[in-house]
């Protein structure tokens, strides 16, 4: 069974299987503000066991993480002694007595925790940095593929993306691609004519950049558009359909999230509940219907925040989508009653 159609509940308890462990294991021991914000709420090292504990931590607004760069998980070989998983202390330990400190701070800490991509998202307090792991861009790239499913792309697809989309969305369509198997060239600028020579079947790129494609005339291989919203979100989606004649599917990753969601079929907009915690949550911070997207990661490392309100308003409806995937998807999230123009996004 794919992981977008496990039956409802699965989801969930797969993604608690993993988090209390990841918390005891990585988080707390190694991210010092998470760290503190989990004592504050008297939770300690092995008190977050599912996401429904997460509601006991107070929610943080985004520009609170300040740049972000202070929330990335930092192995010392203290805090490993003191309170990492009995694995890695146990290697640290082996380590030191045969005298290979040097070898485990390659192989056990640099290539599993050091952060080796950076990604900027512009948001309307700020700029925030979010640094991945090599494992994190193996998980990236099985959400690429993922949202690319999702999306309706397949490997008999040629996608063209345009440079000026920047961004864990425009990274996860790369690195997705790669991993699905479908052919992916990144044009800069986006000249027509290469575009037309390229012949891509998908064209993926900001809502600007397609405006100006469709304004220059699509070739006629292209038979989807893939927006990139970027941060923020925006752009006129139906203006997009309407000129085009195309479908549209939109890739969106609000800042603060570490991977885009993506539409399907159906043109709703899927998440990731085995990598994320998504609430909705009142001005008070109690959970509601229809208010503040609240973010939590789950099993990231790199850069980790937990009960973050992404700033854009909407709802998380948990009922199996018409295109048959069972993966929560975010409405209405465009509908902010509050900063609309600069934290607005799709409208699905
Ligand atoms: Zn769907």
């Amino acid at each position: 069974m794919s992981d977008d159609r496990r039956r409802p509940g699965q989801h969930e308890s797969r993604r608690d299987e993993a988090l209390g462990r990841w918390i005891a294991d990585e988080v707390h021991p190694f991210c010092e503000p998470v760290r503190a914000q989990l004592e504050r709420a008297g939770l300690g090292r092995r008190g977050l066991r599912t996401g429904a504990d997460l509601a006991k931590l107070p929610v943080t607004e985004l520009a609170d993480l300040g740049d972000g760069r202070r929330h990335v998980l930092e192995p010392t070989a203290e805090r490993i002694r003191e309170s990492a998983g009995i694995g890695l202390r146990g290697r640290l330990l082996v380590a030191d007595v045969l005298g290979r400190r040097d070898g485990f701070a390659r192989h056990d800490i640099d290539a599993a925790f050091k952060p080796v991509r950076w990604t900027a998202d512009p948001h309307p307090a700020g700029t925030l940095f979010a640094g991945s792991t090599g494992t994190d861009l193996e998980r990236l790239g099985a959400l690429g593929r993922r949202a690319l499913a999702v999306s309706g792309v397949t490997p008999s697809d040629r996608i063209v993306c345009t440079s000026e989309a920047v961004g864990v969305g425009a990274l996860q369509l790369e690195l997705g691609a790669r991993d699905a198997g479908v052919a992916h060239l990144v044009l800069d600028p986006a000249d027509e004519r290469v575009i037309e020579a390229a012949a891509p079947t998908v064209l993926a790129g900001t809502a600007a950049t397609l405006e100006r494609a469709i304004g220059a005339g699509l070739p006629t291989s292209v038979r989807m558009l893939i927006v990139h919203l970027g941060s923020t979100g925006g752009g006129d989606l139906r203006g997009l359909r309407r000129r085009s004649g195309r479908p549209v599917r939109l890739w969106w990753a609000p800042a603060g999230v570490r991977a885009a969601w993506a539409t399907c079929e159906a043109d709703h907009l899927h998440t990731w509940p085995e990598h994320e915690h998504l609430e909705v949550v009142d001005d008070a911070g109690q959970p509601t219907d229809s208010g503040r997207l609240v973010w939590s990661a789950v099993g990231w490392r790199g850069s980790v925040w937990l009960r973050v309100a992404l700033g854009p308003h909407g709802r998380v409806d948990r009922s199996e989508c018409t295109c048959g995937r069972t993966t929560p998807r975010v409405l209405g999230a465009a509908r902010a009653p509050r900063r609309a123009s600069a934290t607005a996004g799709p409208r699905p």
